[in-house]
């Protein structure tokens, strides 16, 4: 279903759900419910509606923002996860909506919000989420597809976001590891299906419907076989293809590599450098040294492509005003070495994420300060910045990070403004209980303070709002990656 057209749903449907892969869309899922008449809050709904269930990144890191609203979410794969959900459901079609729930919650990677009960303690400190039956699972484990087969897109249209365009995912997950990055994190192992073992074959049905092609991952070109399916489709028979890849490693590039992308009609191409300081980039685990940098850049112009985008970040955990000063240094080396080529430099903050060994940390308000100072640095020396807005990364983490007590500030502003200042609004008056909401069928005590939860740093004991859903890395082998990145900034 598109969202943004007036599809209507079939109300006797049994199942209603959707994946989310950025945070700042999750308030969507109430105006797809309302849209539909379907009951906002999970608690309310009726044996007549169908099950509402959630899956995607965002949801499988932390679902608790969205619980009031979610029956089910599903942790991990879809590929591994909607069979054996799907199958529950046709079984138990005739039986009531609490039993269904009850048994579709003891399905492993099935999480049913509603059967698990948060206990806070008189401060407000989350002190556990706990099943409310002693015979569900007292936490919940992310479910992996053990395959190297991956998914490609099975719909291709003009509507969609991006039109006309065939998907293939090349890889899933992501071998490096740095350490605030979920999609390496969350997603392990990484997988890539061989060129022989059904990447070929997904490439050819696509390019038989369209010739916009499409090659997705966290890291493309660490997929083994990368040279050689470039090669492949280096043939004469693709002469007419448009091809494009999300972002590629640095050091994996060669001027080869950016001669088949120009000829298959790249004009552009993205490598994330985090950082310009070595410093940070080894606090982070980023494993790309300034001379490979160097060279991307080199490979890009030779190539042909017209554009570089380079993907870095400001309030990284240890980062001091001479990393950012080491960025503007290196961003501006990159540019007088290859004259003529556009560079990009996209610039987010960071946003500590759940199962990454950085979720601890919190976002760093000098941040807004350091994206100002590049902009100031970058501009005259005709680098391209474009940084992502501060204010809406701290919503961002006020998702990532938050307990099922944001769900009526979640509520509070798709009733008002989905501004910034309309969210720090609906906070305050959630918290003072000033503000008026629909009634609110459960009783959720007031969200913690804003800045506790968007800037502290968590000290490691704390019980973490997801600290009863199991992701790849235990939450101790997650804190000792975050002492071993901490302590680079001490050698
Ligand atoms: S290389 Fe990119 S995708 Fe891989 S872990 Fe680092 S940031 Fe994540």
């Amino acid at each position: 279903m598109f969202t943004d057209t007036a599809e209507r749903l079939d109300r006797t449907c049994d199942l209603f759900g959707l994946s989310l892969s950025w945070e700042l869309d999750s308030p969507i899922l109430l105006d797809l419910l309302k849209k539909q008449n379907i009951n906002i809050w999970s608690d309310l709904r009726t044996e007549n509606d169908p099950i509402v269930f959630g899956g995607g990144p965002v949801l499988t890191a932390n679902p608790e923002p969205l619980a009031p609203f979610l029956d089910v979410v599903l942790l991990g794969d879809g590929e591994e996860l909607l069979p054996n959900f799907i199958n529950s459901i046709k079984q138990l079609k005739d039986e009531s909506r609490a039993y269904k729930l009850k048994m579709l919650a003891k399905i492993p990677g099935i999480y049913v919000p509603s059967l698990y009960q948060p206990e806070y303690s008189s401060d407000g400190t989350l002190l556990g989420v706990n099943p409310i039956f002693t015979d569900l699972p007292q936490s919940i484990t992310k479910q992996t597809w053990n395959s190297n087969i991956l998914g490609h897109s099975t719909v291709i249209t003009p509507e969609a976001a991006w039109p006309n365009i065939h998907m293939v995912e090349v890889v899933r997950s992501c071998p490096e590891m740095c350490r605030f990055c979920m999609a390496s994190y969350l997603t392990l192992p990484f997988r890539s299906p061989s060129l022989n073992d059904g990447l070929i074959q997904a490439v050819e049905k696509g390019l038989s419907a369209t010739n916009r092609l499409g090659l997705l991952g966290a890291s493309v070109t660490q997929h083994p076989e990368f040279l050689e399916l470039l090669t492949w489709l280096n043939q004469d028979q693709f002469n007419d293809i448009q091809l494009s890849i999300s972002s590629v490693r640095a050091s994996s590039l060669n001027s080869r590599i950016t001669k088949i992308l120009a000829k298959r009609g790249s004009k552009s191409l993205t490598i994330a450098i985090e950082s310009g300081s070595s410093k940070l980039r080894q606090v982070i685990n980023k494993k790309l040294s300034e001379d490979e940098i160097f060279s991307a850049a080199k490979y890009t112009k030779e190539g042909g492509l017209k554009k570089l985008k380079l993907y870095g970040m400001v309030g990284l955990p240890t980062e001091s005003d001479d990393d950012i000063e080491a960025s503007a240094k290196l961003l501006i080396e990159i540019k007088k070495r290859t004259p003529g080529l556009h560079i990009v430099f996209g610039l987010s903050t960071f946003v500590p994420k759940a199962q990454t060994p950085f979720q601890w940390q919190g976002v760093r308000q000098e941040s807004k300060q350091r994206i100002k100072f590049l902009h100031k640095m970058l501009k005259p020396k005709g680098i391209d910045l474009r940084a992502e807005s501060y204010g809406w990364s701290t919503i961002q983490a006020l998702f990532s990070r938050s307990d099922r007590r944001l769900a009526p500030v979640i509520l509070a502003v798709r009733n008002s403004q989905n501004t910034l200042g309309g969210w720090k609004k609906a906070y305050k008056g959630v918290r003072e209980d000033t503000i008026q909401t629909e009634k609110i069928p459960i009783l959720l005590p007031k969200p913690p303070p804003w800045d506790e939860v968007i800037y502290s740093v968590w000290n490691e004991t704390k019980i973490l709002p997801w600290t009863h859903l199991n992701g790849p890395i235990s939450e101790l082998n997650l804190l000792k990656h975050q002492e071993i990145a901490l302590n680079q900034n001490n050698e």
